[in-house]
C-alpha cells in the first residue's frame, strides 16, 4: 500500500474520533479489551509503521508510530499499550530472530495478523527483572518452562508469548534466555484477569506455564543471552508510553 506517515496518522486520529471515543467509557466501566477493534485497525495499517516493507510493513520511522500511538492514546490509553507490547516482541524478533522465526511469525506480527505479549514481571519479580523463578530446562529437541509470571498485557489476546525465563538459575541476569511461546502450547493457561485503576481496556492477565514443551527454534537469541535482548525490547516501549503520556496529556488540555 503507498501511503504516507501523515495520512496514516490522520486515519488513527480519525479512526479514535469515530471508533474508539464512544465507547472509550463503556470499555473503562466494563474492564474490557475491544477485540471486535483489532480487525479495522489491522486493515487501516496501524500495525505496520515501522517495519520493513519486505516483512509487510510501510518503512516509515518510529516517529510516525508513536504518533499512531498518541492519536489512539487520546481515546484510550488501554487501546494504545495493546500496540506498545506488541512492538516490544515485534521489534526484538526483527532484531535478534533466525531467518527461520522471521518466516514463521514476523510477517503476521508485522500486519497484526498475531499479536505478541511481552512478559518478565512476576510476583517478586518487577523493577528487579532479574529475580525471575520461571525456568526453563533442556530436554531433548527442546525445552521445558515452568513458572507463572505476572502482568501479562495482551494476556488472553495474544497468540504469541515472548516469555523471558532462567536457563542457568544461580546466574542471575547473565542465565536469562527468551522464548516464544505459542498460545496453543500444552500447559500454557492465562489466569486472573486483572481489575485496574487506568489502562482498563487493556487486557492484563496472569500466565501459568507448566510443563510447556517449546523447540530448539522457539530460543530467541542465544542461550543466556536473553537479559540483554529484554531490556533492547524495553527501550521502544518507554518511547511508546511516553507517547501515550502526552496523547493522555494532550486530550486533558483539549
Ligand atoms: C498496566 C500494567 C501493564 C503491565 N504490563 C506488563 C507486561 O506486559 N509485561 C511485563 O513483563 N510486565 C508488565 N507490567 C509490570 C511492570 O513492568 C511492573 O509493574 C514494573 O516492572 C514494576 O514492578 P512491580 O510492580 O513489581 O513494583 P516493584 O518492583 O515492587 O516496585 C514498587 C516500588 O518500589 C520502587 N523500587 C523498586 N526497587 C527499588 C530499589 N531497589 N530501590 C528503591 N526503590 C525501588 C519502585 O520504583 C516502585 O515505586 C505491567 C504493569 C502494569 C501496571
Amino acid at each position: 500500500m503507498n501511503i504516507s506517515s501523515e495520512e496514516l496518522i490522520l486515519k488513527a486520529k480519525n479512526f479514535t474520533k469515530e471508533n474508539i471515543k464512544p465507547i472509550a467509557k463503556e470499555l473503562d466501566e466494563s474492564n474490557r479489551c475491544p477485540k471486535e477493534l483489532f480487525d479495522p485497525m489491522r486493515k487501516l495499517g496501524f500495525f505496520r509503521a515501522q517495519y520493513p516493507l519486505e516483512y509487510g510493513g510501510y518503512d516509515m520511522d518510529y516517529k510516525s508510530a508513536f504518533y499512531i500511538l498518541k492519536e489512539i492514546a487520546k481515546g484510550s490509553a488501554g487501546i494504545s499499550l495493546l500496540y506498545v507490547v506488541h512492538w516490544m516482541a515485534t521489534d526484538v524478533l526483527l532484531k535478534y530472530g533466525t531467518e527461520s522465526q522471521k518466516k514463521k511469525y514476523l510477517k503476521d506480527l508485522v500486519e497484526g495478523k498475531k499479536i505478541a505479549a511481552y512478559s518478565i514481571s512476576e510476583a517478586t519479580a518487577g523493577s528487579d527483572a532479574a529475580g525471575i523463578k520461571t525456568v526453563a530446562e533442556k530436554v531433548e529437541n527442546g525445552w521445558k518452562i515452568n513458572g507463572t509470571k505476572y502482568f501479562v498485557t495482551n494476556g488472553g489476546i495474544a497468540d504469541l508469548y515472548f516469555v523471558m525465563c532462567k536457563t542457568s538459575p544461580n546466574k542471575g541476569a547473565k542465565g536469562i534466555s527468551l522464548f516464544i511461546v505459542d498460545k496453543e502450547t500444552y500447559g500454557l493457561d492465562v489466569t486472573y484477569y486483572a481489575e485496574k485503576m487506568g489502562f482498563r481496556s487493556s487486557a492484563t492477565t496472569n500466565l501459568v506455564l507448566k510443563d510447556c514443551i517449546v523447540s530448539e527454534d522457539n530460543l530467541l537469541g542465544k542461550e543466556d543471552k536473553g537479559f540483554e535482548i529484554v531490556l533492547d525490547g524495553l527501550v521502544g516501549g518507554r518511547l511508546g508510553m511516553s507517547a501515550i503520556g502526552i496523547g493522555i496529556g494532550e486530550v486533558a488540555l483539549e
